[in-house]
């Protein structure tokens, strides 16, 4: 059977990797960004780390993966795809405004999912002619590695979405999980504590960072320590993810966000992806 032709939006972290996942799988990927630098990044980047692959024999061959990846600056390119994911800048208002525009020009049959960490899939889905192709098929950091995905059908969603994309996700060597469209989702509402509290610990100077992150990786036995988790997803995503969840519970102080991580964002410490967060790591 031929495999669908799958469209990402946005070439950053997110849709790089779920662009390798899927050409990985077999799947012609037509990945779309409206910033050049972006893309070229992009592009680069998955060389490499499909050669990587090849010499430690993952794969069997870079190239065979490479050409079935395109780059486009040009939605239009997405008229073939049959399914697109969307991982661009956590904003509603960007969000519904491409997906919107992404409606004009691909098939009647296309699906359209959103990567979204905590936004409405219903509030998505609504700003499309057609709703009930709209679902949320939300992965996790890095893509290629996480073998999670969360399938989130908004109030609109056709059901056979949801199978059809619990298969795919098997196919691509993901598990699913079906989880209701609430802020955050089941893994991002879970974080939020586990971020939120470790920021008070130290804000309070029960413990520093250092000692926090040791503590949770070597004796809770979570693979990276908060602090080390926020500086690689990056405050930009993070934090803005945790004040989604926070207005989106009608300002629940359980998930009230933090001074001390606002003002990293304030300053443009990112973490590792701007060389400097909680940590420095110029
Ligand atoms: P990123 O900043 O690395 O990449 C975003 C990309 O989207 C950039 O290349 C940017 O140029 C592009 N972009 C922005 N606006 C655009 C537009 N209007 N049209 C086309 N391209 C546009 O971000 P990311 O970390 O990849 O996150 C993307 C999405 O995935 C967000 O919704 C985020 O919440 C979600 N997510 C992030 C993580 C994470 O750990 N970083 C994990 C799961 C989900």
């Amino acid at each position: 059977m031929q495999k669908q032709i799958i469209g990402i939006i946005g070439s950053g972290a997110m849709g790089a990797g779920i662009g390798q996942v899927a050409a990985m799988a077999g799947h012609s990927v037509v990945v779309y960004d409206n910033n050049k630098a972006s893309l070229d990044k992009a592009k680069t980047s998955l060389a490499a780390t499909l050669q990587k692959l090849e010499e430690k024999g993952k794969i069997t061959s870079a190239a065979d993966v490479l050409h079935r990846l395109i780059f486009v600056d040009d939605i239009h390119a997405f008229a073939t795809c049959e399914l697109i994911i969307e991982a661009i800048v956590e904003k509603l208002e960007v969000k519904k405004a491409v997906f919107a525009e992404v409606e004009k020009v691909v098939s009647d049959t296309c699906i359209l999912a959103s990567n979204t960490s905590s936004l409405s899939i219903t509030s998505i889905a609504a700003a499309c002619t057609n709703p009930s192709r709209v679902m949320g098929l939300h992965f996790f950091n890095p893509a290629p590695l996480m073998a999670l995905v969360e399938v989130i059908p908004a109030i609109q969603t056709d059901p056979e979405l949801v199978t059809m994309a619990a298969g795919l996700m098997k196919e691509w060597g993901k598990v699913a999980v079906l989880a209701k469209d609430t802020p955050g989702f089941i893994v991002n509402r879970v974080a939020r504590p586990f971020y939120g509290e470790a920021i008070r610990i130290y804000e309070e100077r029960i413990a520093d960072m250092a000692t926090i992150d040791w503590a949770m990786t070597e004796i809770g036995g979570f693979k990276m320590g908060p602090f080390t988790l926020m500086d690689y997803i990056g405050h930009d995503v993070n934090y803005v993810v945790t004040e989604t969840v926070f207005q989106s519970f009608f300002y629940d102080p359980r998930y009230k966000p933090s001074f001390s991580q606002k003002r990293l964002l304030e300053a443009g410490w990112l973490g590792r992806k701007s060389g400097r967060g909680f940590y420095n790591y110029a």
